[in-house]
């Protein structure tokens, strides 16, 4: 089993339910638990076309599944979440980034961690810090 920390954000639909049922979905992927949750703190977008605020927190957990096996179910969670949101709002309303996997350095094109933008991103690292 391998630490892990991810990040979460929502700027669409139902925010608050989307980071709950996306973490409820992590907890429930084979060998993987969820160890802590940060709390979920707003923030003004970053970068990008104008759009609403976020919601953004970062979990810690464990897991067994290694790093690109992780990384296609947290796409496929998203594509669940955005699933639903498509037939309510619209577009995406998940984003799950891999911002550590234990001291992995992993430069792959599809997957880079330590999440190359996490440290510039005060709404990653705050909710982060809060469960390292
Ligand atoms: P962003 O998270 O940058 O807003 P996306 O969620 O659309 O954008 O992700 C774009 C791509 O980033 C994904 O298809 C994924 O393969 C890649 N990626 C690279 N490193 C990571 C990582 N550490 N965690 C999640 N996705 C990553
Ligand atoms: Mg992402």
């Amino acid at each position: 089993m391998f630490i892990c920390y991810l990040g979460i954000g929502s700027n669409l639909g139902q925010r608050r339910e989307n980071i709950e049922l996306a973490v409820k979905k992590i907890n429930s992927l084979k060998s993987t638990k969820v160890i802590k949750l940060s709390g979920i703190i707003e923030t003004k977008p970053q970068g990008g076309p104008p759009q609403p605020k976020f919601l953004n927190a970062a979990l810690k957990i464990k897991t067994g599944l290694a790093p690109l096996t992780l990384l296609k179910k947290l796409k496929n969670i998203e594509q669940e979440l955005g699933r639903i949101k498509t037939v309510r709002n619209g577009p995406r309303a998940i984003d799950l980034d891999i911002l550590l996997y234990a001291d992995k350095i992993i430069k792959r094109k599809e997957l880079i961690v330590p999440h190359p933008r996490m440290f510039e991103r005060d709404f990653v690292i705050r909710p982060l810090s809060e469960v390292i």
